[in-house]
């Protein structure tokens, strides 16, 4: 594993020419290629940078090949020049895609290396084995790896680029969602070393079978030594012998043969039959994916000739926090990003680069403890640390740890404009719960022996540990969804009315900003006030304002709806009399939802003031009484016929061009043909209550958790909660749960409705639901104790299902979760 390549790398612009297919125009051949990017916010660009201008679904890098140059960079991979021409000073190549250019370059790039590369694909689990490999060997390698879960297309490509010539291991992962895109991604990475982690049900849309999945996957292989995975796997679907497979599992012809499992409360104890040898291995863990996980790296360990005693040792300190940023409130409106899962200089990067993604107009802070500095005395470390944090803008840095303490003097402190260093973290802590600014973003990064959990705790706004979890990059993964079914030009608005269905309203405004919506539209006033003041600064349509807003709507650029003749002459007052022009309003049709909207006939009356110098028409829309349900499809194609008819009507007067909308989620899923220019994404994006066919290619975006306050044992015969309708027959183990209908959890769930998940199981409620809590009956569960977490609704109890036996729709419960319960945004 230590062979470590000798000659320099050096890669110059030129040197693409032979790789990439394209035309090429040079203006100084000899410049060296040091690193990729696709983003300009990446703020570590430079004259040695290589921009690749990818022309994605909702996103053209080609916009910002000026910022790019502004930023230095004079080498470009592009589709399109005509942000070129005007630069005479750079170097480029017109390639016809930039993804597959991008590819090219890897594949290139990777052949340059003679290091062991190990490749890890699999339906689940690639990100963790992933990490753990790294965080199992980073003592005794230098490892290129891939970040977090780049493992697709381009991630992949821009992973490659992390190797370099100190490089000795390089780990990466690969995910395929349909057939043809593994060979690609082979190429690419070139493995040495193969480990399959497993194959499941995830992307099964484009599969026909799980053995076209296997096989798909194993394709990563073809020119690996050796593929580890488990014995199970091979056995079900190996049919030839193209790969060699080093094997675990629980039969004796596996090569590690696993003897026994025992599970403890915290800790699970393998017994592990190995050349001859057998020997015991703790691990930090008892659930069946992290001990498949952790076989997969013992696996990996053993092959490469490490010693039990030495495998022991390293694996006992894996850490099983889920390797995810996740965003929390503090007070005064502030924000703390947490990353206190991996503490190395490749993943500062890139919690550095997502601060960064952030509006500038926000304070941000970094706080950064001391981390492993194998090898490197601290101010070597720190000087490493500098040289990153130097490309990067904030204002606060807050040092934790012995080398910031002991190197206070010497740290380069005119690039902040205010730097804090402590030695303690308790000390920190208390200078961070007084100094929170408004509106202040927060990246906490750090080691684990800091255990800045700690810091996350204490300054949290909401420390009640019921939450919503909302898992960003799924919400993502929805929104691209729905944008595929958008025919071209299309364009879309996301509706975040409702503190965005319960979710949160500026956090996930964010998120659809960054993806290239549209449009926002909130219901109140208020709601968008907040979304302004919070720098959110796309269009904001305010669907029902009240005579008595006017003026905050304007003093806010907020796009208010006409829905009747009488908030159409109010408005229009308000702007006479304040001298306001062309200001921007919508137009809401009644065609047959019978909420708010202009008819027909009221639109007829106010044909000949429609055209006025006040008013800029933004659009012209209505909403579907039953887009979901085809009993209602000849209903829905009556709204469509009497809104084009109208619409009409207002195009014979207004001569600009207006947007013409009609869908909502349901909308763009069953009648793709009444897209007109804009559609109105709502409660899809949650991958929610949708037309069944489609819910299958959505994910779970929202959960709701809480933990368990206590454990008893009842005799039979005793009755748990008010009135007494939870009785017993036998003895059971009951769990008292901090969350209740205050909560916005539904009480009809109570007595036997409802079931929670705990620790892999379900288990039923017990009893009447009250205030502040609520029982559940945990006889069955093994080891679940005082403290564990319980999932109300989620990945595994769904909330379409949990919403129709209690009667309602998920819209009710997502946006009846009280303030309550913190929200929490995981976007690792
Ligand atoms: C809420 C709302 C939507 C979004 O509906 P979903 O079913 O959540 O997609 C669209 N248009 C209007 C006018 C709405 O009020």
């Amino acid at each position: 594993m230590r062979n470590k390549i000798n000659n320099k790398l050096k890669i110059l612009f030129k040197d693409i020419a032979s790789v990439v297919d394209g035309e090429f125009h040079v203006y100084d051949p000899e410049m060296r290629v040091e690193a990729v990017s696709i983003d300009t916010r990446t703020p570590v660009l430079n004259n040695h940078t290589l921009f690749v201008a990818i022309n994605g679904e909702h996103f053209n890098a080609h916009r910002f090949i000026q910022t790019a140059y502004e930023k230095g960079i004079r080498m470009f991979i592009v589709q399109e020049t005509e942000q070129l021409n005007q630069l005479n000073d750079v170097n480029y190549i017109v390639v016809k895609n930039s993804v597959v250019a991008l590819q090219q370059f890897a594949r290139y790039y990777r052949s340059l290396f003679t290091i062991p590369v190990i490749g890890i694909t699999g339906s689940n689990g690639k990100t963790i084995v992933k990490e753990w490999l790294y965080q199992l060997l980073q003592k005794h390698e230098k490892i290129a790896v891939s970040p977090r879960s780049f493992n697709s297309q381009i991630g992949v490509p821009l992973s490659i680029f992390q190797i370099n010539e100190e490089s000795t291991l390089a780990i990466f992962e690969a995910g395929i969602s349909t057939v043809n895109e593994m060979q690609l991604l082979a190429n690419i990475i070139q493995p040495t070393i193969g480990i399959l982690t497993n194959i499941g049900h995830a992307h099964d849309a484009g599969f026909n079978s799980l053995q076209q999945k296997f096989d798909e996957k194993k394709l990563l292989f073809k020119n690996a030594a050796v593929v580890i995975t488990s014995a199970e796997l091979v056995e079900e679907y190996v049919t030839d012998e193209s790969v060699v497979f080093f094997t675990w599992g629980g039969k004796a012809e596996a090569n590690v043969y696993l003897k026994n499992v025992i599970t403890g409360s915290d800790s699970t104890r393998l017994t592990i039959q190995f050349d001859e040898d057998t020997f015991d291995i703790s691990i930090p863990f008892i659930d069946k994916a992290s001990i498949e996980n952790t076989m997969h790296c013992i696996s990996l360990l053993l092959y490469l000739k490490y010693p039990p005693h030495e495998i022991q040792e390293k694996l006992l300190q894996l850490r099983s926090v889920p390797m995810r940023m996740t965003l929390k409130k503090l007070s005064n409106d502030a924000l703390l990003i947490d990353d206190t899962y991996s503490a190395d200089i490749g993943s500062l990067k890139i919690a550095l680069d997502y601060l960064a993604g952030f509006d500038q107009t926000k304070i941000k802070t970094l706080v950064l403890s001391d981390f492993d500095q194998t090898g490197r005395t601290g101010q070597q470390w720190l000087k490493e640390v500098f040289d990153i944090l130097n490309h990067y803008r904030f204002q606060r840095l807050i040092g934790i740890g012995k080398e910031w303490y002991l190197n206070r003097a010497s740290l380069p402190v005119n690039h902040f404009e205010n730097l804090q260093v402590f030695e303690e973290v308790s000390d920190a802590i208390r200078y961070l719960r007084n100094n929170i600014q408004p509106k202040e973003l927060i990246l906490l990064k750090g080691a684990r022996n800091y255990s800045l959990e700690r810091v996350v705790k204490s300054l949290e706004f909401q420390s009640h540990d019921t939450r919503i979890e909302v898992m960003i990059p799924h919400l993502i993964e929805n929104v691209q969804y729905f944008k595929k079914h958008l025919m071209p030009g299309v364009k879309c608005m996301g509706m975040v009315k409702a503190f965005s269905y319960g979710t949160g309203a500026y956090e996930i405004a964010e998120v659809l900003v960054r993806q290239g919506i549209d449009y926002l539209t909130v219901a109140y006033l208020d709601e968008g006030v907040e979304l302004r003041q919070k720098g959110i600064q796309l269009p904001i349509m305010v669907m029902n304002v009240e005579y008595h807003s006017f003026e905050r709507l304007i003093e806010y650029n907020l796009e208010p709806v006409v829905y009747s003749l009488n908030i159409w002459s109010k408005l229009l007052s308000y702007l006479e009399e304040n001298k306001i022009q062309e200001y921007p309003v919508h137009i809401e049709l009644e065609t047959g939802m019978n909420r708010l909207g202009l008819e027909q006939k009221e639109i007829e009356q106010l044909l000949p003031q429609l055209v006025h110098p006040a008013i800029k028409i933004q659009s012209v829309f209505s909403h579907l009484a039953g887009s979901e349900d085809p009993i209602h499809d000849n209903y829905t194609l009556e709204q469509f016929a009497k809104y084009q008819k109208i619409v009409g009507l207002i195009s014979q007067v207004i001569e600009y061009r207006f947007l013409k909308h009609i869908l909502n989620t349901n909308g763009i899923l069953r009648h793709p043909s009444l897209q007109l220019d804009m559609v109105r994404l709502g409660i899809g994006m949650y991958g929610l209550a949708v037309t069944p066919v489609f819910r299958k290619d959505l994910k779970t975006v929202v959960s709701l958790i809480t933990t368990i306050a206590q454990i008893k044992e009842v005799e039979a015969g005793t009755t748990i909660s008010y009135g007494r309708k939870g009785k017993v027959n036998t003895k059971r183990t009951i769990a008292t749960l901090r969350i209740g209908y205050a909560d916005g959890y539904p009480r009809t769930l109570g007595n036997g409705v409802g079931k929670v998940w705990i620790n892999g199981y379900f288990a039923p409620i017990i009893g009447t639901i009250c205030m502040d809590m609520l029982m559940v009956d945990i006889t069955e569960i093994p080891n679940v104790q005082e403290g564990d977490e319980a999932e109300l609704w989620g990945e595994n109890v769904s909330l379409e299902e949990l919403s129709a036996i209690s009667g309602t729709i998920p819209y009710e419960i997502l946006t009846g979760i009280s303030n309550r319960v913190k929200r929490v945004y995981i976007t690792g």
